[in-house]
């Protein structure tokens, strides 16, 4: 009852509870949140829902990105953290926030998973004594139609009708969508979202027709994008020699950080799981700049 009742008001306040938190804690010495007291989910609860939510069995991915629950803790959730990244920096972010589960779309394990010594072994003791799981989702984040990265970034930029676009391990993971905008004003309007300016490359005509959207390290298949008919891409990073393969294609692209184009997955996920199940999220900021 008593759960259901600060689940009510956590509804009722909507996203601005999240900022309000936040605002609170600025003039006080550690983190305080307002609700965490009563509110209270179960860790297994969670990790179904979103493993059924991001359809993870269904999902192709590399085997590195582990994707769903990589740490437990001991049952329960009270704080949400969301990250892009999963790594020291992170955890100790999340530990100062007093969060007891990390949503990240870069899990831990994408590198070797031994030795257990030094920064790994500070990370490991940080997360089993402080009580911290963490879930990870990579491709089925970038790709969830509501929820997703990909779909997070066309909505901000206001493109409607999303065609599905762009396969990585032989499933769409990107949108694509007609338009008819100056490469000028969607490059303002990236900037805007995203707070920095985007790397342009003015491969194509100066009105985008065919804008194509996938976010993170894809700009590395110009000729694959390009065959999807696009004339507009808007990705995270992508190598050098893009530059030139893209003004050959004819087409324009945009670079706008594989950290930045990634941080909408996560918070949309974190913000959706804090309204579902009565707990605070907080979103950590620990930008790569790349
Ligand atoms: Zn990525």
């Amino acid at each position: 009852m008593f759960s259901l009742l600060t689940c009510a008001l956590y509804k009722l306040l909507g996203a601005k509870f999240n900022r309000a938190v936040k605002i609170f804690r600025l003039g006080l010495a550690g983190p305080v949140w307002f609700d965490a007291a009563m509110a209270k989910a179960s860790l297994h609860s969670i990790v179904r829902y979103c493993d059924r939510l991001l359809r993870n069995r269904q999902f192709n991915d590399w085997p590195e990105s582990v994707n769903g629950l990589q740490v437990e803790n001991r049952g329960h959730v009270t704080r949400i953290a969301a990250a892009v990244d999963a790594s020291l920096a992170t955890v100790r972010m999340a530990v100062a926030a007093e969060a007891d589960f990390l949503l990240v779309h870069h899990g831990l394990f994408w590198d070797a998973r031994h030795p257990w010594t030094g920064r790994r072994y500070q990370m490991l003791h940080l997360l089993v004594a402080r009580n911290l799981a963490v879930y990870s989702s990579h491709l089925p984040l970038d790709a969830h139609p509501r929820l997703g990265n990909n779909a997070r970034i066309c909505a901000a930029l206001g493109f409607k009708r999303l065609e599905p676009f762009y396969c990585e391990k032989e499933q769409p993971i990107g949108f694509k969508t007609s338009a008819r905008m100056a490469r000028d004003e969607l490059a303002a309007r990236l900037e805007a979202l995203v707070g920095a300016a985007p790397v342009v490359v003015p491969g194509g005509a100066e009105v985008c027709r065919k804008i194509g959207v996938v976010s993170g390290g894809a700009g590395d298949h110009l000729r694959r994008v390009a065959d999807e008919g696009v004339d507009t891409y808007i990705t995270g990073e992508g190598p050098h020699y893009s530059y030139a393969l893209a003004e050959e294609l004819g087409l324009n692209v945009f670079y706008a950080g594989h950290y930045a184009t990634e941080t909408f997955g996560v918070k949309a996920l974190a913000e959706h799981l804090a309204l579902k199940f009565g707990v605070p999220w907080q979103f950590l900021d620990h930008p790569t700049g790349l």
